[in-house]
């Protein structure tokens, strides 16, 4: 009975000990993890009080309320919309109905506007208002090609 008496108040101890560890663990982690998803100081101080306060069940309720991306996320996904949103205005549309074309469209596939023209000495692509082709320097007929295939 003597033995009993003496452990028992050690494995309260113990208990209670790792209880604290485990509840300290949680608000530290909780500090980080919020600060890793929010700016705000608010948000900071209500998220860690939420798990001081109620513990591992501030913890489960921090986990259903946190932000669901990081900052990092945040900025590479804002970074990746940048990006997306530059090629999108970087792609050449026709000039006459402003349909999505190539910038190697000699015409646009919806109203058949001509786009480029095509050099008659080297082949390559020139802009339809361009008096010299620029890969071979032959002289262009700029009006004639402005005016069509018939002129
Ligand atoms: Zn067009
Ligand atoms: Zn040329």
């Amino acid at each position: 009975m003597g033995t009993l008496r003496s452990v028992a108040p050690v494995a309260v101890a113990g208990f209670v000990a790792f209880g604290l560890a485990v509840w300290f663990s949680i608000i530290v982690w909780t500090f980080m993890d919020i600060r890793s998803r929010s700016r705000d100081k608010v948000v900071w101080g209500f998220a860690t009080a939420l798990v001081v306060l109620f513990n591992v069940f501030g913890l489960v309720v921090y986990l259903i309320l946190r932000p669901h991306e990081t900052l990092m996320q945040a900025y590479e996904r804002s970074l990746e919309e940048e990006a997306l949103l530059q090629e999108i205005e970087e792609r050449p549309i026709c000039p006459n109905c402003r349909h999505r074309v190539e910038q190697d469209y000699r015409m646009c596939p919806n109203c058949l506007q001509k786009l480029k023209d095509i050099c008659m000495n080297c082949d390559r692509l020139v802009e339809l208002d361009w008096t010299v082709c620029p890969f071979c320097t032959a002289e262009r007929k700029v009006p004639v090609a402005l005016t069509g295939e018939s002129a």
